[in-house]
């Protein structure tokens, strides 16, 4: 069996739903299981409703769902016979949610998260109905699979941790037979519930780690993402036009990418996928002949240095200072407890002598992290900043990585610098305001340098 993950740009037209059913046809026979995301911007759209109805306007609410179905139908309809059958489906779907919506108007603060996911995973339902319904008019055995009675998590609404336990033996029972009968199974991506039945999520862009999740459990061949770029890129084509899509990266290359900021992956998405030892596609739907990339354990050496480039933006750097307790033992440890108990995940760190620099890119916590680190000492915050993470194992044995960095950097503040202890990245802080120029820059410096040498 195999994973056939699709994103919402892949999903978003009449065209780009063809194409995936045709995409799916042509594999049958390897017994894909389809994880499907939302239609194309839906969850977002889903998002401003919900945000609506949270502030009390339940009516502009409504509208903006109202809105959905009508973009719904409209991509829809020209590829499904039955255009009564749909419209039901999305009505009945869109009475939900407005009663969702609603709830939430009136609920307190508490019931958000919990009410927000319920919200959301009409997204998902809506897709993998279409889907299902899309492919069986292509002659296909599809046996549509409620993802939220698979993949059971924890209770934290909007990011709910999957529990492996119950998710993995639900897979065995629900999933994996159909794909030894011959039929091709298709779910939503990123919807989940509890354990007590709840719906949850497992937060945005979620799809991709469901796909990893049901791919591991059901011991698949291979993991395929289809998105609607040609495979990880050396960095971000927008910013870089002439950034290359790679053949090859290893699991710890992919999970440093998606940690900062590679937007092909989820951060999560990689870690089922290894354990099972599964191998991981990135393909492009509307260029399937595109070779994508493929993510395995371990891969040959390849003759780059650095891979990719990925960058994140909206970084804020906390620098905490200790005139008086220096590096005294316990300092960090106190420093550490403080974003621990904030739950607030921190990305890169870097220590002088007398102060601690750490970014984080989740500020809703700010002020209390800011108020319990003032106890221990002198802190600064500073937001608008980026990180720009070089990514590839061959970094480890490289001389003059640095030196190429810094010599392509000459008029960019560097403000922090990390290599971690795998020593595949290098890590720096910059003004988002300079990114642009610095990841051109690196770009240059280490994919077309030898290109220039030659010329
Ligand atoms: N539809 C969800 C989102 O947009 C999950 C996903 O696409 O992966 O975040
Ligand atoms: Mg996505």
């Amino acid at each position: 069996m195999i994973v056939m993950k699709f994103g919402g740009s892949s999903l978003a037209t009449s065209d780009a739903l063809t194409r995936v059913a045709g995409l799916i046809a042509a594999r049958v026979r390897r017994a894909p299981v389809v994880v499907v995301s939302a239609m194309g911007r839906t969850t977002d759209r889903l998002v401003d409703a919900v945000d609506l109805a949270a502030r009390g306007e339940p009516a502009a609410a409504r509208r903006r769902v109202a809105a959905l179905r009508d973009d719904l139908l409209a991509a829809a309809a020209p590829v499904l016979a039955d255009v009564a059958g749909l419209e039901g489906l999305l009505d009945a779907h869109c009475d939900e949610l407005d009663r969702a919506l609603a709830e939430l108007a009136a609920g307190d603060e508490r019931a958000r998260p919990r009410l927000t996911d319920a919200a959301l995973s009409h997204g998902e339902r809506i897709s993998s109905r279409v889907m299902t319904r899309l492919l069986r008019q292509h002659g296909l055995d599809a046996a549509y699979v409620d993802a939220r009675d698979v993949l059971v998590t924890d209770d934290r609404f909007t990011e709910a941790a999957p529990l492996f336990g119950p998710t993995n033996e639900r897979i065995g029972r629900l999933v994996r037979p159909h794909g030894a009968a011959g039929r091709v199974v298709v779910m939503g991506g990123f919807i989940a519930r509890t354990a007590d039945g709840r719906p949850s999520t497992l937060g945005r862009g979620g799809s991709d780690f469901s796909a990893s999740i049901v791919g591991a459990g059901i011991g698949a061949e291979e993991i395929q993402i289809w998105t609607d770029v040609d495979g990880v890129m050396t960095a971000d084509p927008s910013l870089v036009p002439d950034a290359q899509p790679l053949p090859r990266l290893s699991f710890a290359e992919a999970s440093e990418l998606a940690y900062f900021g590679g937007r092909v992956l989820h951060p999560r998405t990689v870690l089922p996928a290894v354990e099972g030892d599964i191998p991981v596609r990135v393909l492009n739907s509307r260029k399937p002949e595109v070779e994508g990339t493929l993510i395995v354990a371990a891969c040959p050496p390849s003759g780059l240095t650095v891979k990719s480039i990925a960058h994140k933006e909206g970084i804020t750097v906390i620098d905490v200072r200790s005139t008086r307790m220096l590096m005294a033992h316990g300092f960090l440890a106190a420093i550490f407890e403080v974003f621990d108990r904030l739950q607030t995940a921190v990305d890169v760190v870097s220590t002088s002598e007398v102060a601690v620099s750490l970014t984080i890119d989740r500020t809703d916590r700010l002020a209390d992290l800011l108020a319990a680190l003032r106890r221990i000492a002198e802190v600064r915050h500073t937001g608008g900043q980026a990180i720009v993470c070089l990514v590839g194992e061959a970094i480890r044995d490289t001389p003059g990585v640095a030196a190429t960095l810094f010599s392509a950097l000459p008029e960019i503040n560097v403000r922090m610098v990390s290599q971690g202890s795998a020593r595949n990245n290098v890590s720096l802080v910059i003004d988002e305001r300079d990114v642009p120029a610095a990841v051109r820059a690196l770009h240059a410096a280490f994919f077309d340098a030898p290109a220039a040498e030659s010329a």
